[in-house]
């Protein structure tokens, strides 16, 4: 508890501490992203637990692939991997653009306060009916598994 009390205060004591904070976790993303783009998921398929154990598909499933096809810019590829994730990943990225900014300048979060709990509700609603309806196993749904969107737009 100590620790994270100190942490917070090195936080607050300056912005470039927070920027250097947030350089080292760009560095981290830059690192995963570089994992990913020489680690094609189709070769080495990273499994996915809730695929494994249950035989179904979880609103997240085929985003390896839609990530690894995304880095290599094949982005109607990425769509039929995870159209959700293709659609979302840009509002996710300004968000986290955003809040890493305000924090770095600022200290604080100003972000969270002006987002409506409706939509991430309604985000999150969506993305369990999106998790129901790629597993049911008939026309067009079928078409929402990973990469069952390449047999109509490919
Ligand atoms: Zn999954």
């Amino acid at each position: 508890m100590q620790r994270v009390i100190k942490l917070r205060n090195w936080f607050a004591q300056s912005r470039k501490n927070r920027i250097l904070f947030l350089a080292v976790i760009g560095c981290m993303a830059g690192i995963g992203a570089g994992y990913l783009y020489f680690h094609n998921p189709l070769k080495y398929p990273l499994p996915c637990l809730f695929h494994v154990i249950t035989g179904l598909y979880c609103p997240g499933c085929g985003a390896g692939r839609a990530s690894y096809n995304i880095l290599h810019g094949n982005f109607l590829t990425a769509f039929c991997y995870n159209p959700v994730m293709v659609f979302l990943l840009p509002f996710l990225g300004i968000y986290f653009v955003t809040v890493a900014a305000d924090w770095a300048l600022t200290g604080k979060n100003h972000v969270d306060k002006k987002i409506n709990p409706k939509i991430l509700i309604g985000i999150l609603v969506f993305l369990l009916i999106f998790g129901v309806i790629r597993n049911l196993p008939f026309y067009p749904f079928r078409l929402l598994v990973p990469g069952g969107l390449a047999e109509v737009l490919m």
